[in-house]
């Protein structure tokens, strides 16, 4: 039986997800369809209504609609509700189940590909932003002594900090208030990588500090500023987009695919 998925964004001729989902279907032996779907800013109900409409199983979604697709479903897994935004759905009968894999995404690149754990660290988030409300409950889960999040506009970090506040030891800095000793990892969820640019720091990292950001397919500004401080590992985002593939992969058909291969493949 062929299972009908695709990925709905604006822009998303870069994306890397059809790709990941048709390897991960050929290791568990699901037939796929995965389509890239370009959706005008203001289409997304009625792309997606569409699609349905033609059988789908279920879809990713991924900027700027992850906040309309979490609206559009009308059942919500406890991190989609949690992060209060939606990068994965699944048409069940008259349900539309929303989920945010994102999160789990990254703990799982940084626990199980990178090897770092994130108990009793402190974690400095950079940006406030969708991906950031997505990833901070899982993070808070793992038990990190501190996370510190940051932002361009400092209104926004505050409000994060105070939400996520019941799971775990949150607060704000200003970006330009940070002080770099005691911080064990630095993620760069800010969108200036999409740009090419760095958000704008005035601290340099530690040599024991792990830097990782978000964005994947180049060496970032970000990676670059790591790389020049000597920090102790510099990461790229690409492993956490197919751990998050694989868990929508999972949820729309039970099936675990092998992330490790896949992210190998992509590597070379
Ligand atoms: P949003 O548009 O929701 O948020 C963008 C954030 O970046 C805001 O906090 C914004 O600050 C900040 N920002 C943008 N430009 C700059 C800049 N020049 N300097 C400093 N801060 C800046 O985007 P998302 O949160 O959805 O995505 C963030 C990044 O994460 C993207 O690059 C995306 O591709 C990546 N991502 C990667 C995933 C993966 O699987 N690897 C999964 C999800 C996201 P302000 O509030 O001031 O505007």
């Amino acid at each position: 039986m062929m299972h009908k998925f695709a990925v709905f964004g604006n822009p998303i001729h870069h994306s890397l997800s059809p790709d990941i989902q048709n390897q991960f279907a050929k290791q568990t032996g699901f037939e796929i369809s995965y389509d890239k779907i370009l959706t005008p800013v203001d289409e997304f109900v009625s792309s997606v209504k569409a699609f349905i409409n033609q059988g789908a199983n279920g879809f990713n979604i991924t900027v700027p609609f992850k906040l309309d697709a979490f609206k559009f479903a009308n059942e919500l897994t406890l991190n989609a509700k949690i992060a209060g935004s939606v990068n994965t759905i699944k048409i069940e009968a008259n349900k539309i189940i929303g989920e945010n894999s994102d999160g789990i995404g990254l703990i799982k690149d940084l626990t199980h590909n990178i090897g770092i754990k994130l108990k009793s660290k402190v974690i400095l988030i950079l940006g406030a932003g969708g991906a950031t409300q997505g990833i901070l409950f899982p993070i808070l889960k793992q038990n990190p002594n501190q996370v510190i999040i940051s932002n361009r506009t400092h209104s926004k970090a505050i409000r994060l900090a105070k939400n996520f506040s019941k799971f775990g030891n949150t607060c704000s800095i200003s970006l330009n208030k940070i002080k770099h000793e005691s911080i064990d990892i630095i993620i760069n969820a800010t969108s200036a990588s999409l740009d090419g640019r760095m958000p704008n720091i005035a601290f340099n990292v530690a040599n024991n500090t792990v830097c990782y950001d978000l964005m994947y397919g180049y060496q970032t500004p970000f990676m670059s500023w790591a790389k020049t401080n000597r920090a102790k590992m510099i990461s790229d985002g690409l492993g956490m987009l197919v751990e998050q593939a694989a868990i929508a992969f999972e949820f729309w058909t039970g099936a675990k695919p092998d992330t490790k291969k896949v992210l190998s493949n992509l590597r070379r």
